[in-house]
């Protein structure tokens, strides 16, 4: 046994990281261990060839009062990073001429010049009011009355112009949960809508957003702990139905408490092992449902090809994803038109690329079955391209060199696969109806010691926010487990 620590965390994404770092903050010996070269999961931010960018679109909401800002305060840390909000973006709307137009650019516009945009007729605008005004609008309490209908369904109830349908649907339910919208928990779809619309979007951060898990990981040694990269955790330990520690192929870390940022699928059915728990709890766990993938292309472009806005969404009256248009998608069937969203890091930072030269990311809907490569998934990525280049005529010709991101390439930089289909999905477990809001999965394992973090227990919100926001409440379970059994024992 080659050390001891008070809690191990295994794994540095946003979840990892952010708990890691708070616990060293608050005094307890940490250790945090990653599989890979740097933190930041998922949102893992690189530089290649002078461009700096996440392997993917990753760009973060809300922007008033988020998440990493909160963390960074408490660490003290709030000047390693440079947060960047430049409160524009980009989103294209297919008007009735066919033609790509893009919409007001301010993060949280005007409604009648959205309205204008969307084409939505003067008689259904008191409509859309309304329902605009009861989605933001929504009590805690009464969200929390939707758990168990999809936001589908949810509204199926209302009337609701097919382009603000359009609107809502690409940038909350295809963009943030990556699910159909008649299988996201309308709770979960209504938190993330106010979060947008009253308190804005498209935050991201100087070197990228997976600077900030860097700096959590940083934090982690600045207070006492220890951060190893490139150490991958093959076994979680148990004795007696508690945690005892961790092994890696070098070396066993003990301690008391295991904090698992890998996944609940991985870390019960292959780190700790099935034996350990209870049938019916193995069962669950199984049965929990990931979002799809957010699969695309990074295209290096000569020139400048899309002018100052950092992101957006491209979408039509006929884009938005549901369960019957996913399910044909699947079997070979792909739609004529889909929402994909676009980031263009140097436009939140101009050092992000060579003077004068451009990298632009895309992010779609795509199956999570880490065994699909490029070729596996071609005909997604053809209409992602084909979306692109008939919303910016101009890209193609423009493209340096291109290449495409597939569920494997998450898989293999995240979570391992260890039930047929299910490891590259784009945000975690546990967002559908039945499994979101009250009912997602907890943080405390049925095992004493152990605790779940990141998008697969215990935040809300898009992404990056909801791994942290798990994050920020782990670290307040586990302190207060830690400091009653340390007074009780
Ligand atoms: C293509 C794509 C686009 C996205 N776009 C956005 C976006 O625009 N905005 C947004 O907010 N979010 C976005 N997300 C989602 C967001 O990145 C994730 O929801 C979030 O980062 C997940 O954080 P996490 O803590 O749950 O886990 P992860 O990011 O999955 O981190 C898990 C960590 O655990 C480590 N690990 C796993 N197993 C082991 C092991 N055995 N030993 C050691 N370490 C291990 C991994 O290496 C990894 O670092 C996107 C994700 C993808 C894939």
């Amino acid at each position: 046994m080659s050390d001891a620590y008070d809690v191990i965390v295994v794994g540095a994404g946003f979840g990892g990281s952010t708990s890691a770092a708070l616990l060293a903050k608050r005094g307890l010996k940490v250790l945090l261990l990653d599989k890979n070269a740097k933190a930041g999961g998922k949102a893992m931010a690189f530089s290649k060839g002078g461009y700096t960018y996440t392997a993917w679109v990753v760009i973060a909401a809300p922007t008033i009062d988020n998440v990493f800002e909160k963390v960074l305060k408490e660490l003290g840390m709030e000047n390693k990073v440079e947060l960047v909000a430049p409160g524009i973006q980009g989103a294209m709307f297919k008007q009735s001429s066919g033609k790509w137009v893009v919409g007001p650019q301010d993060t949280t516009p005007d409604p009648n010049k959205i309205f204008d945009w969307l084409e939505v007729p003067e008689a259904a605008r008191a409509d859309a009011l309304t329902l605009l005004g009861e989605l933001t609008l929504m009590t805690p309490q009464d969200i929390a009355k939707l758990d168990d209908i999809s936001f589908g369904e949810w509204l199926s109830q209302k009337k609701i112009d097919p382009g603000l349908y359009a609107f809502l649907i690409s940038c909350v339910c295809d963009g943030c949960f990556v699910l159909p919208v008649d299988s996201v928990a309308a709770s979960e779809a209504i938190i993330v809508v106010q979060q947008m619309f009253l308190r804005g979007g498209g935050v991201f951060f100087k070197g990228g957003v997976g600077r900030v898990a860097e700096t959590f990981a940083e934090a982690v040694e600045a207070f006492g702990g220890k951060t190893m990269m490139r150490s991958r955790v093959e076994k979680i330990h148990v004795e007696d139905g508690k945690v005892t520690g961790v092994s890696t192929d070098k070396e066993t870390f003990r301690a008391p408490i295991v904090i698992s940022n890998a996944g609940i699928q991985p870390t019960v059915l292959k780190l700790v092992g099935e034996k350990h728990f209870d049938k019916a709890y193995v069962n669950y766990v199984k049965d929990l449902v990931p979002s799809l993938a957010f699969i695309g292309s990074r295209y290096f472009l000569s020139k400048e090809i899309i002018p100052k806005v950092p992101f957006g969404v491209i979408f039509s009256k006929d884009s938005p994803w549901s369960i019957d248009k996913w399910t044909k998608a699947k079997a070979g069937h792909i739609p004529e038109e889909m929402s994909v969203w676009y980031e263009v890091p140097s436009n939140y930072d101009p050092n992000a690329a060579p003077k004068g030269k451009q990298i632009v990311m895309t992010g779609f809907l795509g199956p999570c079955d880490p065994k699909l490569k490029e070729k596996d998934i071609k005909a997604f990525l053809d209409k992602g391209d084909e979306m692109m280049f008939k919303a910016f005529p101009d890209l193609k010709a423009a493209i340096e060199a291109q290449e495409y991101y597939t569920p494997h390439d998450v898989s293999s930089l995240t979570r391992d696969s260890v039930l047929p289909g299910i490891g590259g999905e784009c945000i975690g477990l546990g967002q559908v109806v039945g499994q979101g809001g009250a009912r997602k999965p907890s943080v405390r394992a049925p095992i004493q010691g152990l605790f779940y973090v990141g998008c697969d227990a215990g935040g809300i919100g898009v992404g990056t926010q909801q791994a942290t926001d798990s994050g920020m409440k782990v670290a307040d379970i586990v302190m207060r487990y830690y400091r009653q059994r340390k007074a009780m024992l």
